[in-house]
């Protein structure tokens, strides 16, 4: 059998093109690592956002799939810079990181014309300088007429902390390499980007009352010009705190034990997410730097430190926590690390 399109990698890109393609009657098959985690939030569950929350409004205006999504999916839904100048407001949510990626793989189920399919893809199949299909990590061929690549961050990618560079994918998943490898050998420019993420951790373990709640919004926005609001959604408070020169201090003397900045980072990072290493060596001149404590999931009891994405070594990670007020006592469920 021929497939009308073979889209590899179920995140987000892969997802949409997926649902695009058999929603325009075309025989789709979408291959990914794992199901259980299509349309995965790797970092900080949340939709939106001053120039995403745009794209994701265009992305429904063209009959995608994520504003509707992330409308079922929210935990906090709120207009930002609300006391501004429309050009500058920006919707944003906080989404539940274990239901979101239920709620895609259900329409998923739901669309005619779509296969789903667990599987790694090794490299493209190539015939006459045209690609016609994809080879699994168990030999098996699929044929498709189209091969679209979404493999987002998990093609040949390191993960690091402090010293420890390993290689892996976002949150331990498996990394890949065939793809990249025949890319490079088909003489594109394969180049590295790196990004990071915070610690995890528990809810319990904060103090609250040195923080300042943050509410979601009452009126009931919602991204798709559906207009569906889920009454049902809980809105989560989320929280405020800040880094302090004490904070800044002891990642001064620590700088070089940062993955980021010993040397061992290969890529070059993209603008929207600096770690807290990057914004106190770049804006040297502050006091102090915001720090969102964020719901990640109602289902788990751990919260996301907005803020503070670091690739300092763990033993550092735990005394930069607890110099942030609210964090004196804190319990890391998972550290930080850098991904390129
Ligand atoms: C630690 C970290 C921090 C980040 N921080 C931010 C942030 O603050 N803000 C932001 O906007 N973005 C952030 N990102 C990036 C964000 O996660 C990506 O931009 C987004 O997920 C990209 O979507 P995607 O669909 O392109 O790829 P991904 O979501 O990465 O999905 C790729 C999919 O392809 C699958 N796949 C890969 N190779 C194969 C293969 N060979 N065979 C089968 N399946 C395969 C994977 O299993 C995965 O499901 C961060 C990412 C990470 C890892």
């Amino acid at each position: 059998m021929i497939f009308d399109g073979i889209i590899v990698g179920g995140g987000h890109a892969g997802v949409e093109a997926a649902l695009a393609m058999a929603r325009l009657n075309k025989n789709t098959i979408l291959v990914t690592g794992n199901l259980s985690k299509v349309a995965s939030l790797p970092c900080n569950p949340s939709i939106g956002g001053p120039a995403k929350g745009i794209v994701v409004r265009e992305i429904d205006a063209l009959g995608g799939q994520m504003a509707k999504s992330a409308d079922k999916g929210q935990i906090q839904i709120k207009m930002l810079n609300a006391s501004k100048g429309p050009a500058v407001r920006a919707l944003r949510a906080q989404i539940d990181k274990l239901q979101y990626p239920r709620i895609m793989l259900d329409v998923m189920k739901n669309t005619e014309n779509l296969t789903l399919k667990e599987a790694l893809v090794e490299k493209m199949i190539i015939e006459n300088e045209k690609v016609i299909g994809v080879e699994l990590s168990n030999g098996e061929l699929i044929y498709g007429k189209t091969v679209i690549l979404t493999t987002g961050t998990y093609l040949n990618s390191n993960t690091l902390i402090g010293d420890e560079k390993k290689l892996s994918g976002p949150s331990g998943e498996p990394t890949t390499f065939g793809i990249s490898k025949q890319l490079k050998e088909l003489g594109f420019d394969v180049v590295r980007l790196k990004t990071g993420t915070p610690p995890r951790i528990a809810k319990d373990s904060v103090d609250y009352s040195k923080m300042v709640p943050q509410y979601g919004d009452i009126i009931h926005h919602t991204f798709s010009h559906d207009e569906i609001y889920y009454d049902e959604n809980p809105q989560e408070l989320c929280y405020l705190t800040h880094t302090s020169t004490v904070t800044h201090d002891l990642i001064n003397l620590n700088l070089n034990k940062s993955a980021m900045y010993s040397g061992i980072v290969e890529g070059v990072g993209p603008r929207y997410c600096p770690s807290i290493e990057d914004k106190v060596v770049r804006f040297f001149d502050k006091d102090r730097h915001q720090v969102f404590i964020e719901p990640e999931s109602v289902e788990l009891d751990e919260l996301y430190v907005q803020g503070l994405s670091t690739s300092l070594p763990r033993d550092i990670q735990e005394k930069m926590l607890r110099t942030v007020p609210g964090l004196e006592n804190v319990k890391i469920i998972r550290y930080a690390y850098a991904i390129e």
